[in-house]
C-alpha cells in the first residue's frame, strides 16, 4: 500500500513494528528485506509518489517534482558547490543516472584493516552485493546504447592508450537511451527504489506513506519512542495534519544532508560530537568540446562510459550530458560568443570528472534548514585540475575542434598545443565550477562511540532500538558512485536487524 497526502484526511496516528524514514537506496532495501524477514514495516517519506505518468522528459517540470529546492541545494565554501538530492518515493534513486559500482575492495579493506569495522571485507560483502546486482538488473551499457558522446570519449582515450570501459547501470531491457534518466525514467526501465524494493516490499505487505515529513524524535530511556511530523498537501506541500508513529525500531535513512540535519534539530545521537561532520561529496568539474562532426550528446545513455586511467589518484571520469533543455544552460560564455556555441550545440561533447575527496564539509541545522559547509582543499583542487586536463587531452586526440575546460580563467583551448597553458597553471579553487551528486560521511560507522555515530551494522550508539541506513554512514569517499553501496550495506544491515530484532525491540 502506497498511501500519499491526497488519501490522508485527518492526523495520522501509526503504530508498528519498524519505522523505516526515507525510502531511497538505504531505506527502501531495509524496509524490503525486513518486511521479507517478516517483520511489519512502515516506510514514512516526506516526498510524493511518482510514476511514469508523470514523467513528461522535461528537466525543469522534474526538478520541481522530485528533487529538494527544485534542484538548487548547494553548499556553502569558496566556491559553492551545486548538490542536487531527490525527494521523491524511491529517493535520489528515481532521479539518478543509474550508474552502478561495487565498493572497491581497497576501501572495504581499509575500513576493516584501519577502522576496525568488522564484517566489511570484500569476501563477506559479495552475496551482498550479489543479491543487490540480481534485484536491480545490474550490467553493462549495451553497445548501441552508449550514444556518440562515449564513443568520442572511447575514441580518445583509446588513442593515448588510457584504461576505459562501458559502465554498469541498473536498468532492464527497455531502457532506449532517450537520455532523461535524471528526470524519471519514462519507460520504466532505470531500477529506482520506485519500481523494485518498494513495490516488493508493497507486495508483501509493507506501507508506504508518502508526503510525510519527520520532524520531532522522542526519547525515553535510551529509547527512540516516537515520531513526530506534519503530512503535507499533495499538491500545495502545505502543512495539513500531524503525524505520530510509534515503533519498536525506527531505521533512519533520510540520506547524508537530511538524517544529520533531523538529529541536529532534535539534539540527539550526537554524544561523539561527530554528527554532522566528515562530509564527503565527490566533488565534479564538466569538460565541453567542440566537434566538426554531430555528437547529439543527448542521444543515448548520457552516462554510459568511463575513463580510470587515473583512479590510484583518486580521479575517476564518467559521461555528464544531458537533454539539450538543460545542456543550454551549461554552455560557457555569454553574449554572441554563446549564440555561436547554442547554434552548435548538437555538436557539442560533454563529460565529467569527480575526485575521491579528501576535504571534509559538515552539515549544520542553522535556522531551519540545512547549511552544508564545504571548503575544497587544495589538493583535491589540483586533482580536479588534473581531471580537467587529461579530460581536455582525451577530447583534443578524439579530434575536437575547441575545448571549454570550463574554467573562468581560461574558458577555450583551441589546440593540443594550448594543453601545456592548462598545465602549468595553478588552478585557484575559485575558479572552478563544480557540482557533486554523493554526499556521504556524515554519520559515520566506527567501533568507537567517542568518535562514531553508528557502529558497524548501522546501530546508533547513543540509542538502543535505532538504527540509520544510508549513506550518510561511510566513514570515508568511496571513489565511485555510491548507491549499490548503500544497498549492499542496507541488505546486510537488514540481515542482522532481522536476525537480532527482539533483542533491540525489548531493549
Ligand atoms: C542527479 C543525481 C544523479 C545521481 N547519479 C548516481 C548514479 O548514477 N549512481 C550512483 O551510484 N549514485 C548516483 N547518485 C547518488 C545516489 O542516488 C545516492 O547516493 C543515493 O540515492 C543515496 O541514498 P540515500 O538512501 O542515502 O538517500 P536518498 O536516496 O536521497 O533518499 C533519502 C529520502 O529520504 C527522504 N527524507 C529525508 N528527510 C526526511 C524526513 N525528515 N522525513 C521523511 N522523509 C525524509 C527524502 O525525501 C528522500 O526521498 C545521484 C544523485 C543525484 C541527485
Ligand atoms: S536512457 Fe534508458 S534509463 Fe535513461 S531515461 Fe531513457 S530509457 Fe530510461
Amino acid at each position: 500500500m502506497i498511501v500519499t497526502g491526497r488519501d490522508i484526511h485527518g492526523d495520522l496516528r501509526i503504530e508498528t513494528e519498524v519505522c523505516v524514514i526515507g525510502s531511497g537506496a538505504g531505506g527502501a532495501v531495509m524496509a524490503k528485506e525486513l518486511r521479507e524477514a517478516g517483520l511489519e514495516v512502515v516506510v514514512l517519506e516526506e516526498g510524493g509518489h511518482f510514476t511514469r505518468a508523470d514523467f513528461n522528459r522535461e528537466p525543469f517540470d522534474m526538478t520541481r517534482l522530485m528533487y529538494r529546492d527544485g534542484g538548487a541545494t548547494a553548499t556553502i565554501g569558496f566556491p559553492p558547490v551545486l548538490l542536487p538530492l531527490g525527494r521523491t518515493v524511491g529517493g535520489s534513486t528515481t532521479i539518478n543516472s543509474g550508474t552502478c559500482f561495487r565498493t572497491p575492495d581497497y576501501v572495504l579493506d581499509r575500513w576493516e584493516r584501519e577502522l576496525g569495522l568488522a564484517d566489511t571485507s570484500p569476501r563477506t560483502m559479495e552475496r551482498f552485493f550479489d543479491r543487490v546486482e540480481k534485484i536491480q538488473k545490474i550490467g553493462e551499457v549495451r553497445e548501441e546504447l552508449i550514444g556518440r558522446n562515449a564513443e568520442l570519449v572511447r575514441r580518445g582515450a583509446q588513442r593515448l592508450g588510457y584504461s576505459h570501459g562501458t559502465l554498469k547501470r541498473n536498468v532492464n531491457e527497455n531502457c532506449r537511451g532517450c537520455g532523461v534518466c535524471c528526470f524519471g525514467c519514462p519507460s520504466d526501465a532505470k531500477m529506482g527504489m520506485h519500481l523494485t524494493y518498494i513495490p516488493a516490499g508493497v507486495g508483501l505487505g509493507m506501507k508506504v506513506y508518502a508526503h510525510c515529513r519527520v520532524e520531532r524524535l522522542a526519547m525515553r530511556d535510551g529509547r527512540l519512542e516516537s515520531v513526530e511530523g506534519t503530512v503535507l498537501d499533495a499538491v500545495t506541500r502545505r502543512p495539513k495534519h500531524r503525524l505520530h508513529v510509534r515503533a519498536r525500531v525506527f531505521v533512519l535513512s533520510g540520506g547524508t544532508i537530511m538524517t544529520p540535519y533531523l538529529l541536529l534539530r532534535n539534539g540527539l545521537f550526537n554524544s561523539s560530537g561527530q554528527v554532522g561532520r566528515n562530509l564527503t561529496i565527490h566533488p565534479a568539474v564538466r569538460v565541453q568540446a567542440l566537434f566538426d562532426e554531430d555528437v547529439y550528446g543527448w542521444r543515448g545513455v548520457p552516462q554510459s562510459y568511463f575513463v580510470d586511467q587515473f583512479k590510484d589518484l583518486g580521479i575517476m571520469m564518467e559521461g555528464a550530458h544531458g537533454p539539450p533543455s538543460l545542456m543550454c544552460t551549461s554552455v560557457p560564455f555569454i553574449g554572441r560568443k554563446y549564440a555561436d556555441l547554442l547554434a552548435r550545440i548538437r555538436n557539442l561533447a560533454a563529460f565529467g570528472v569527480m575526485v575521491s575527496d579528501t576535504t571534509r564539509g559538515r552539515v549544520h541545522a542553522w535556522a531551519r534548514r540545512p547549511v552544508m559547509i564545504y571548503q575544497i582543499n587544495r589538493y583535491d583542487t589540483d586533482r580536479l585540475a588534473k581531471g580537467l586536463l587529461e579530460l581536455s587531452r582525451i577530447f583534443f586526440a578524439a579530434g575536437a575542434r575547441e575545448v571549454y575546460p570550463t574554467l573562468h580563467n581560461l574558458p577555450i583551448l583551441r589546440s593540443p598545443d594550448e594543453l601545456v597553458k592548462l598545465e602549468r597553471m595553478k588552478i585557484k579553487r575559485r575558479f572552478l565550477e563544480m557540482s557533486a551528486f554523493h554526499p556521504l560521511g556524515t554519520c559515520r560507522m566506527g567501533k568507537d562511540p567517542r568518535t562514531s555515530v553508528v557502529d558497524t551494522y548501522g546501530k546508533v550508539h547513543d540509542a538502543k532500538n535505532a538504527f540509520i541506513s544510508d549513506g550518510s554512514i561511510f566513514p570515508t569517499s568511496l571513489g565511485v558512485n555510491p548507491q549499490e553501496t548503500i544497498m549492499a550495506f542496507s541488505t546486510r544491515n537488514a540481515e542482522y536487524l532481522a536476525h537480532n530484532f527482539r533483542r533491540f525491540a525489548n531493549a
